[in-house]
């Protein structure tokens, strides 16, 4: 079984029908590390629904999507370009297991930095869903979700991530007042926003809705659970206890799609 092959909310069963003749889909599986469908052919090994973007892998709808908006940040003297793309299970597993370890910073929702040996399992667990997606429940593996940032501004070695570089005054704000204003006429939101995103605010998140909102729709947190209970992943005993709750707070839980961006059925359509 595939991590998107269970849809478990309100859908529409030709939607379903289109994505599973996706092959896209079963990349998407493979790319994972997931068990899938025995009747794959081995063509379809292959994450062909991938293509090179500006330094980063994209589906190919994504990365037309993200050329034509590339080019009318352009002329609005923006320089937009992708720092972080698709990211396989095996990248997003090693992100998790070194926060786990405290090998790498933890943030608290402010930003501020935690001491790793205060918290116990659980508030491991819950510090490190504030910014980081269980491997497995990255919008990150289904390459339609990309970071971005204003390359005419700042070096991407410069590049933190962190909202003041987003806000008035930061090297980003153009960027994020542009997105705001004309991310949808690409077919493309943000995800990670104050207040209605499980996780914390990501003016540099930005989602392709054409394609997220119906992998979302596909996501189950059954298979989800099959495939964390098989990989060595840290903090397991803590999580998969709770993981219906991390699903639908971190998951499922984002922005609204803009209006003009909704499909004709569900509930985020
Ligand atoms: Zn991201």
């Amino acid at each position: 079984m595939s991590i998107i092959s269970a849809p478990e909310s309100g859908d529409n069963s030709s939607n379903h029908e289109a994505l599973r003749s996706d092959h896209r889909l079963y990349g998407l599986a493979i790319n994972n590390n997931l068990a899938m469908n025995n009747d794959l052919s081995p063509a379809l090994t292959e994450p062909s629904w991938l293509t090179p973007c500006f330094g980063v892998q994209l589906s190919k709808a994504c990365a037309q999507a993200f050329s034509t908006m590339k080019t009318s940040a352009a002329s609005d003297g923006i320089d937009l370009m992708p720092c972080s793309g698709y990211r396989s299970f095996e990248r997003q597993l090693t992100i998790w297991n070194n926060k786990a370890r405290g090998l790498r910073p933890l943030l608290d929702a402010n930003e501020q930095p935690l001491n790793y040996c205060d918290l116990t399992d659980d508030e491991l667990v819950d510090t490190i869903l504030l910014w980081s997606a269980l491997p497995g429940a990255s919008r990150h593996h289904w390459g339609c979700d990309v970071d971005v940032y204003d390359a005419a501004t700042l070096d991407v070695k410069q590049l933190q991530l962190v909202q003041s570089e987003y806000n008035a005054g930061g090297p980003c704000a153009k960027l994020s007042e542009w997105l705001a204003q004309h991310a949808h006429e690409f077919g493309f939101f943000l995800p990670f926003q104050q207040g209605l995103s499980g996780v914390s605010p990501e003016p540099w998140h930005i989602s392709y809705a054409p394609e997220s909102t119906l992998l979302l729709r596909q996501f189950s947190s059954h298979a989800l659970y099959q495939v964390l209970s098989q990989h060595d992943i840290c903090l397991k005993a803590a999580i998969l206890p709770k993981l219906e709750h991390i699903v639908a707070h971190y998951v499922r839980k984002i922005a609204p799609i803009p209006a003009s961006l909704r499909l004709n059925n569900g509930p985020n359509g």
